[in-house]
């Protein structure tokens, strides 16, 4: 059973679809959708915590890192 453990997430009224999320990532959780030009959080289960995401965002409140219960 999958249990949810949390990982990012993206406002896209606010995200630019720069990328930055999509290229920074070390384990590549996300997709880029070349049509829409969106970033696609594909696999949250393999999110690492490392804020990378989140400090290469260039667009305040596009993502936001969602941590585990056991680490909040
Ligand atoms: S916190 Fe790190 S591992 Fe998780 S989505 Fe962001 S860049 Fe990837
Ligand atoms: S880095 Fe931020 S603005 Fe750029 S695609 Fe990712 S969420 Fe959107």
């Amino acid at each position: 059973m999958y249990k949810y453990r949390g990982g990012p997430r993206i406002n896209y009224a606010k995200c630019t679809g720069c990328k930055n999320c999509y290229d920074v990532c070390p384990p590549d959780i996300f997709d880029f959708d070349k049509r829409t030009k969106q970033v696609t959080v594909s696999y949250p289960e393999e999110c690492w915590y490392c804020g990378s995401c989140l400090y290469d965002c260039p667009a305040e409140g596009a993502i936001e890192l969602e941590l585990p219960l056991a680490c909040a």
